[in-house]
């Protein structure tokens, strides 16, 4: 290998990593990524190497790169300006209180700088720059917020990055200057010379030479240009964004948070939902403690009785529910993970429900074939008392006449479970929630079911712990359907 393949092997090379780089930083990248890989080969006798070599003169990300280097310069100076010129005005102007709002404006102009050299190293060098700062939900008085922004680190690093952006500036828009212009001057003077004077050998010439060698000579530029960009882009990121530490932490608490609330809300909504059977119970069993002149008959009472105990049981499955509900919450939940061979697990659920649903309610339950080789990863009970709740709550909103059907199908390394019924549906509104604890569609209609709106939400803690999905999808009128997906198994 000559030395001039030898560098220009390696300039490729660097070029790879960059490319390889970009990918996982930016968003318009792998679509070039993809470019790439699909680009049809190379056609014999033009290696990958020189394609990858010019490539890069076509590569829209290299000139918005070139931008950023020329602009760095007027950019770093007029921050220089700004921010020093503004400090020294405001150390030296006559009266504290004056001084202060100069040195308040540079904070202010600063923070603006920082947001926008931010988007410019976002969309101009392509890099992945975390935020300035955290959101904060609290509102703080404006001394607090001054104070916030005075103690975080991005504060300064920002600033720190605006200053440094001057010495790089001259660097950068010089060396831009310097590796662009010959190279475009040798591409333009032959394309105007052929313009101005027609294809005569002369221009066809210059169009060879020094056409080609301008044309390699911008290539190479760029490729130079690029990788100060990214070295450059680097350091942006490092100095505009909040630090990973930071970030975790923030995560953190917003977190906490969440928890917390949700713990709140759990406490109000159980206290809600145990406040209409315990006054029922009570109002049913103080009625039976009256003097005995007062009391009902003995077929009143043994209807306040059946009421009480139908309550009662209410309360005990609100508990059990509230018990497992708990246990996802601590990862307690015990789920057996096995191959489970799905046949006999759904004929059983839908033979354990049908006769009911045609007798008390003429809904008809329908189960397709299942074939005998499908299998999935999962727990056989949980599945069934995952299958029990959709099918009961498929019986429960149709009206009576209409149709429950349960489908089993099986892709390459997934199987569905379907549960279909002709009911009311659900709305959009509604189906966006339906899988959260507490919640009902429709108030007014499923209280008569007896629900607490918690059974599909215990439904998707087991089915993800299976490592599987629930969803819905529903047509308002005509019906809805629940979607078991889980992963297929090998028979065992
Ligand atoms: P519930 O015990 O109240 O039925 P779920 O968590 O099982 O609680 O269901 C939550 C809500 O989703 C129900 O109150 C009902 O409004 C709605 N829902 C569930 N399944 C269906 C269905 N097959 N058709 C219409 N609405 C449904």
């Amino acid at each position: 290998m000559n030395p001039a393949d030898t560098f220009l092997a390696h300039l490729s090379s660097t070029v790879s990593t960059m490319e390889s780089v970009e990918t996982t930083a930016t968003t318009p990248a792998p679509a070039t990524a993809t470019a790439n890989d699909s680009a049809p080969r190379p056609a014999p006798g033009v290696p990958a190497w020189v394609k990858r070599f010019l490539h890069v003169l076509i590569e829209p990300r290299s000139y918005l790169n070139a931008l950023y280097l020329l602009t760095a310069f007027p950019l770093g100076l007029a921050y220089f300006i700004v921010l020093i010129g503004g400090a020294i005005t405001g150390a030296l102007v006559a009266g504290i209180i004056i001084g202060l709002l100069f040195l308040l404006a540079v904070l202010v102009a600063a923070w603006g700088f920082a947001l926008f050299e931010r988007e410019l190293t976002i969309h101009l060098l392509g890099m992945d720059v975390p935020p300035l700062s955290l959101p904060n939900a609290e509102l703080v008085s404006p001394w607090r917020m001054l104070v916030r922004h005075l103690r975080q680190s991005t504060t300064w690093r920002s600033m720190g990055y605006l200053i440094v952006k001057l010495p790089f500036g001259i660097f950068a828009t010089s060396v831009t200057f310097v590796l662009l212009v010959p190279p475009i001057v040798g591409i333009m003077y032959p394309l105007l010379n052929l313009l101005g004077n027609g294809p005569f050998p002369e221009s066809i010439g210059l169009l060879i030479v020094p056409g080609i060698p301008a044309v390699l000579g911008l290539a190479v530029a760029l490729h130079g240009l690029n990788l100060i960009g990214r070295i450059w882009g680097r350091f942006a990121a490092d100095m505009l964004g909040v630090s990973d530490e930071q970030r975790q932490i923030w995560e953190a608490r917003l977190k906490a948070e969440a928890a917390d609330r949700s713990r709140r809300e759990l406490i109000m909504n159980v206290s809600h939902e145990l406040r209409t059977p315990i006054a029922s119970i009570q109002a049913h069993v103080d009625s039976l403690l009256l003097p005995e002149a007062d009391r009902p008959d003995a077929e009143e009472t043994e209807r306040r009785l059946r009421v009480t105990a139908a309550e009662t049981r209410r309360l005990s499955d609100l508990i059990e529910d509230l018990l497992m509900l708990a246990r996802a919450d601590s990862n307690e939940l015990k789920v057996a993970n096995r191959p489970i061979r799905l046949a006999p697990i759904v004929e059983q659920v839908v033979l354990a429900l049908a006769p009911l649903a045609r007798q008390e309610r003429q809904v008809t339950v329908t189960l397709e074939k299942i074939p005998d080789a499908l299998w999935a990863h999962g727990d056989s009970d949980r599945l069934a008392q995952v299958l029990t709740n959709l099918v009961r709550n498929a019986i429960n909103y149709t009206p009576e006449g209409g149709v429950v059907s349960i489908r089993v199908t099986g892709g390459t390394d997934r199987v569905q479970i379907a549960v279909s019924d002709t009911g009311l549906g659900i709305s959009a509104d509604d189906l966006e929630h339906v899988f959260e604890r507490f919640y009902r569609a429709d108030t007014s209609r499923t209280r008569d079911t007896g629900g607490f709106g918690l059974g599909l939400s215990i439904a998707r803690e087991f089915v993800e712990a299976m490592g599987g999905s629930l969803s819905a999808t529903s047509q308002p009128g005509l019906g809805s359907t629940f979607w078991i997906s889980l992963r297929r198994a090998e028979p065992a």
